[in-house]
């Protein structure tokens, strides 16, 4: 039988991922819809072949018509969205990040221990990317040594004028601070931030581009450029350098064009290509993990440690200083 699902949020990610539950995944139907934009959920209804909207998102959650909720909305109501969904001991599927702080992804954390088994799986769909999982695989069998350094980057062709300084942090280096994490096992014990000289495509709220310098438990020490109006492409690249070797985060699959005395590959201008296979292998571990009541995806703990990492990082950003991490032990629950 499938999983019946509420969605709260049918924006964009919202829309592509109920979408992919009718069209690509199995296990699952959407069976209601809340959104606070009313064109949105009545354009998502439609496109679904007319599912039930709730104007309130707390009766959606708690309908005996649900078993499960994806939170899509805007990420300051995830927080209120995913503790109702844990009341009600609902699985829940939220979107990154898991709140707009460490603080509100505690509360969540306690609540789901409190209920006593995992309902929560977090959005962080890197970490279903076949290229970042073939570097997860290389590092753990240490096919370069040590890992001693990493280089990343991230980088959007532009964002909007909403789009400002800090959440260059929560919004988007929230998934490096997420998967650096997940592919060396290690937590993070520094943090700074350097504002580089600011291109002419930004605008005033934000300053773009910007460099991250962390430093994990063990002494790696991984660098991030993030670049929000870098005019090329959706980008993201993350070179690991060993003892014994470097390893690069594979291409996306791209023809190799030879034209007009040059040659080149195409870079999608769109994120939303860039990730498309994992965001579907996550959600079909969501249902998977609905039907075996074993959630396996990326944890509360790890919004958490993300939230942690993010909260720190928007700290550097102001001072400019190396700014330190608490460290924080995984509960068993999480391990
Ligand atoms: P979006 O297109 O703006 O959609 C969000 C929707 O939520 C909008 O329809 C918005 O309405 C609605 N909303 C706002 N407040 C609400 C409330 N109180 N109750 C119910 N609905 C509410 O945003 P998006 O790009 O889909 O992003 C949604 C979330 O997904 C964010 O947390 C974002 O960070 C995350 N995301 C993740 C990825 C990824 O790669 N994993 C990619 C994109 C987005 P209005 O239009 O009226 O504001």
């Amino acid at each position: 039988m499938s999983i019946k699902i509420g969605v709260i949020g049918a924006g964009m990610i919202g829309s592509d991922h109920a979408l992919r539950i009718k069209d690509t995944l199995k296990g699952g139907v959407i069976n209601g819809i809340n959104d606070i934009n009313k064109e949105n959920s009545k354009r998502l209804s439609k496109e679904l072949g007319g599912v039930k909207i709730f104007e309130d998102p707390h009766a959606l959650i708690n309908s005996s018509e649900v078993d499960a909720i994806l939170v899509c909305s805007i990420g300051p109501t995830h927080e209120e969205f995913v503790l109702a969904s844990i009341a009600a001991g609902k699985y829940v599927f939220c979107e990154k990040p898991l709140a707009t702080s460490a603080v509100a992804c505690k509360k969540i954390v306690d609540a789901e221990m409190k209920f006593g088994k995992r309902l929560v799986q977090v959005g962080f769909m890197r970490r279903y990317d076949s290229g970042y999982q073939k570097l997860k695989k290389a590092i753990e069998s240490f096919e370069i040594g040590d890992v001693l350094m990493m280089h990343c980057a991230h980088r959007n062709s532009s964002v909007p004028e909403s789009y400002v300084t800090e959440m260059a942090v929560s919004d988007s280096l929230v998934h490096e601070l997420d998967a650096v994490r997940w592919l060396l096992k290690e937590d993070y014990v520094s943090a700074q931030m350097i504002l580089a000289k600011k291109t002419k495509y930004s605008h005033e709220k934000l300053h773009d581009p910007q460099m991250l310098l962390l430093e994990t438990v063990s002494g790696v020490r991984i660098d991030v450029e993030f670049f929000h109006n870098c005019q090329y492409g959706y980008d993201i690249q993350c070179e690991v350098v060993g003892s014994d070797g470097i390893m690069t985060l594979p291409e996306p699959e791209s023809l190799v064009i030879r034209k007009g005395a040059k040659k080149f590959t195409n870079i999608d201008p769109d994120w939303k290509n860039r990730f498309i296979d994992a965001y579907d292998i996550e959600l079909q571990e969501f249902l998977d993990g609905i039907s075996s009541e074993n959630i396996k995806g990326p944890s509360s703990w790890d919004g958490y440690a993300a939230a942690m990492a993010s909260d720190v990082c928007i700290k550097a950003q102001k001072t400019g200083a190396i700014e330190p991490f608490s460290i924080v032990d995984i509960p068993d629950f999480y391990i």
